[in-house]
């Protein structure tokens, strides 16, 4: 009998096909080398991400845990094709990223949402919650294409992120750290997105609000069954809410596995050293 074929090629023809085989995220051998400062001479270069393949199914939260300056940031911008690898590749839905340009690059940027660290920084001061909430579904021409179609999204996604309706009006400055942090969330859903990374989501929050917006996360990753990258350096809450941690130090994946294995059995030293260190 004849082998079967290898999927990625067929899908890389079909790049919106629901092909249940083939992984949403799929990053082989990824690097990224940055220029060293010109004053430390010669044309040196710093690897921030090393080598690194991983594959994250439809539905599956997936954990990059590390300390601060292991390469996650990096790894989530390569994803994002914010940055352009060294080596390596990002497929999603079994295209290669690298190759996109246009409108099909657009699409991408639809289809892969992103909540950062710092929400003072992250919403447009000048907008109201409303706007902002908006803003992807103008700039992407999603089926929410007139005003009360739009605002009735906003809604929704408001009540989706526990957030009540009369903040709708408001301006970022007029806002809790948690309650933009919300809006943030609400913004990285309105699309509907296929993918959404969270870059340290929490860090900038006081501590009693971080736990409220990880349960929060925590309840949309089950109630949407969103596929989720979630960066952190807090092991706790990747435990919460991941099925699978990869632990990253220098660049590297020093570790990778099912989330209770890791944090259970710790196999590489540095994953020890990480747990041992959560109080
Ligand atoms: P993390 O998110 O895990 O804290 P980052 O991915 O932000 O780590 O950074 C990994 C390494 O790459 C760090 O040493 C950082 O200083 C370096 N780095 C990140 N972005 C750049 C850049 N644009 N130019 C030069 N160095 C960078
Ligand atoms: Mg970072």
């Amino acid at each position: 009998a004849a082998a079967p074929r290898a999927t990625a090629p067929q899908a890389d023809r079909n790049q919106d096909s629901d092909t249940p085989r083939v992984p949403l995220l799929d990053v082989r051998g990824l690097t990224k080398d940055f220029p060293l400062a010109r004053t430390t001479g010669g044309s040196r270069t710093l690897r921030a991400v090393d080598n690194v393949s991983f594959t994250l199914n439809h539905g599956e939260a997936l954990a990059i845990v590390g300390e601060s300056g292991s390469g996650k940031s990096t790894t989530a911008r390569l994803v994002l094709a914010l940055e352009k690898p060294t080596a390596g590749s990002v497929h999603i839905n079994g295209t290669n990223i690298s190759t996109l340009r246009g409108a099909p690059l657009r699409a991408l940027r639809r289809r892969v949402q992103t909540v950062y660290q710092n929400p003072f920084a992250s919403l447009d001061p000048r907008f109201t919650v409303s706007r902002i909430i908006e803003e992807p579904l103008r700039a992407f021409r999603t089926d929410t294409a007139t005003r009360a179609d739009r605002r009735a999204r906003v809604t929704e996604l408001l009540d989706l992120v526990e957030l009540p309706p009369h903040l709708a009006t408001r301006h970022p400055a007029h806002l809790s750290g948690g309650q933009r942090q919300r809006v943030a969330i609400a913004r990285a859903l309105a699309p509907n997105p296929e993918l959404l990374i969270c870059d340290e989501p929490v860090s900038a929050l006081d501590a009693s609000v971080q736990s409220r917006i990880l349960t929060l996360l925590s309840r949309l990753s089950t109630d949407l069954n969103l596929t989720c990258l979630f960066i952190t350096h807090d092991l706790p809450a990747a435990r919460d809410l991941c099925d699978h941690v990869l632990v990253m130090h220098t660049g590297h994946i020093v570790e990778a596995g099912p989330t209770d294995r890791v944090f259970e059995q710790p196999e590489h030293e540095y994953t020890r050293e990480l747990l041992a260190a959560v109080p």
